[in-house]
């Protein structure tokens, strides 16, 4: 069967388990749009290596791929219907960034602010950055044009990178008058950028202020009696901020019961309501919420194996995909190195002119 149906791509770097800000940026509508797109959810392993390229580092991934791979299927990601696989056990990846390379400039890329950001994170300067760490769009962009995608659901801080991939296929698809690439769209999720539970702009495991889709009951009751709110409130009978509240701003994300939030919110602004309520209501509300994430996550892992079988089919699926998309671009680029390795793999004589 053919199947009409447009691709997404999207995924996530394997730095560990992922969190709410990870789920209403981007897993929200990966598992809304499953039967709506054929779907590839890439674990993007080779992006981790453009800050930590330390061997315990790489061999230390594949405990993080498991977790990611878990987590994709605990929050509802059908491996029967979507596609789930290892950007490194790809090796077209890496021939699409090399081409891609050339279709775009160093300084559109060192100064796009993600990549400067994710420097500074890393202790890194102009001096010190590597070339790995100014390619990552490059290598994104590989990603999504691999199985030539249509949309890329990611949180806010992922758009400039899709601009880039935007670029990079008009460039392809102009210099070599083909039209192997659609130029994909992107789409930011209902909460553009989760802020983390301390206040900070961005929930982010790196910055400890994450509420991980695996954690306990016991450990969301936790965090969420030590968040951040309205600095200025010291008693409960002084009327407080709602906006930018981040106890608000996740009632809103994960609390079903508008007619409840909607109270609190009002007594709050009044100073009738204590933090304590605000807060219990709020880590009764995540704990419904991450309940039927908990019992996939239980079955699953319950079934031995699952998860590499998960990883191997779906890497299966997106190399035979893969190779399509090169004979494509090879087809359009008219390089002779692209057919002297058809030649040599099904032994027929090759010729230059
Ligand atoms: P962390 O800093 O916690 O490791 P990350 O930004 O490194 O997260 P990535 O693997 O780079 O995570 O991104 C995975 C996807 O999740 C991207 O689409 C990114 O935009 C999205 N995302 C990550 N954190 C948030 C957040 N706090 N709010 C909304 N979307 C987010
Ligand atoms: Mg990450």
């Amino acid at each position: 069967m053919t199947t009409q149906r447009k691709r997404i791509l999207t995924g996530d770097r394997p730095t560990g388990k992922l969190h709410l800000g990870h789920y209403v940026g981007s897993m929200k509508n990966r598992v809304a749009l499953q039967d709506e797109y054929e779907c590839y959810f890439i674990i993007a392993d080779l992006h981790t290596l453009t800050t930590r390229p330390e061997k315990e580092h790489v061999t230390g991934l594949a405990q993080n791929i498991y977790d990611v791979v878990l987590d994709y299927l605990a929050v509802g990601i059908d491996p029967e219907r979507s596609t789930i696989f290892l950007q490194s056990a790809v090796r077209e990846t890496f021939e699409l960034a090399q081409l891609f390379g050339n279709l775009v400039t160093l300084p559109r890329l060192s100064r796009l602010p993600s990549i400067k950001d994710m420097a500074r994170a890393a202790n890194m300067d102009d001096e010190t950055v590597p070339f790995g760490l100014i390619g990552y769009p490059v290598l994104q962009a590989a990603d999504i044009l691999l199985p030539r995608a249509h949309l890329v659901p990611v949180g806010k801080d992922n758009e400039a990178h899709v601009e880039i991939t935007r670029e990079i296929a008009r460039r392809f698809n102009r210099l070599y008058d083909a039209e192997v690439f659609p130029i994909p769209d992107v789409m930011i999720g209902e909460v553009p950028t989760l802020i983390g539970t301390d206040g900070q702009a961005k929930m982010s495991k790196s910055l400890g202020n994450a509420i991980m889709l695996s954690d306990d009951a016991k450990a969301v009751e936790e965090k969420v009696r030590g968040m951040y709110t309205d600095p200025n409130r010291v008693r409960a009978d002084i009327p407080g901020r709602v906006e930018g509240n981040p106890v608000f701003i996740y009632h809103d994300a994960f609390n079903p019961n508008v007619e409840e939030v909607n109270d609190l919110k009002e007594r709050y602004l009044l100073g009738k309501v204590g933090d304590v309520e605000v807060k219990r209501k709020l880590a009764r509300a995540i704990n419904a919420f991450l309940d039927p994430i908990r019992e996939r996550r239980a079955t699953y892992e319950a079934q031995p194996g699952l998860v590499e079988e998960v990883l191997v089919e779906g890497t299966r699926k997106m190399q035979a995909e893969a190779r399509i998309t090169l004979d494509l671009v090879y087809d359009a680029m008219g390089m002779a190195g692209a057919r002297l390795r058809r030649a040599l793999e099904s032994a027929t004589p090759f010729l230059l002119k």
